[in-house]
């Protein structure tokens, strides 16, 4: 590939493959999500030496961030439950649902909470295309 052909990818896009916010190369998970493979996050960008986290305890933050999405995930997953089986007797059943809901969107709320917090909340880091440029000729 030419180096003009390069093409950035959107924040969004780099955001769901879980990349660094500033330059979409390097890899913010040692991990893909679905896998049994490790799914830490890394200290710092393997490409841009990014610190993601940026004081101690700053991810903390993201806890807010996926309190929310438990409650949106919680919520639809109780009330799909009722759509389908109109159950308001057995409490057991929501609370059945409810605590697989959680296990199952972990790994997922883990991971996506610190992309919020990091690509949409987290103004000091920016898209750089100056590092996105490096890393590429990096790679290749
Ligand atoms: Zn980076």
């Amino acid at each position: 590939m030419e180096n003009n052909d390069i093409i950035i990818p959107s924040e969004f896009q780099s955001a769901l493959k879980g990349k660094c916010p500033r330059c979409r190369t390097g890899d913010m998970f040692e991990g893909p999500l679905l896998s049994f493979g490790p799914k830490k996050m890394r200290r710092t960008c393997p490409c841009c030496d990014l610190k993601y986290e940026k004081e101690p305890g700053y991810f903390y933050v993201a806890m807010y961030v996926s309190y929310v999405f438990v409650v949106a995930q919680l919520v639809t997953a109780c009330v799909g439950t009722y759509i389908l089986t109109r159950n308001m007797e057995s409490p057991w059943l929501y609370l059945i649902v409810a605590v697989t809901t959680t296990i199952l969107f972990a790994p997922f709320n883990y991971r996506y909470s610190r992309i919020v917090l990091l690509y949409w909340l987290t103004p000091q880091f920016k898209f750089k295309p100056e590092w996105f440029k490096r890393c590429m000729e990096k790679v290749s």
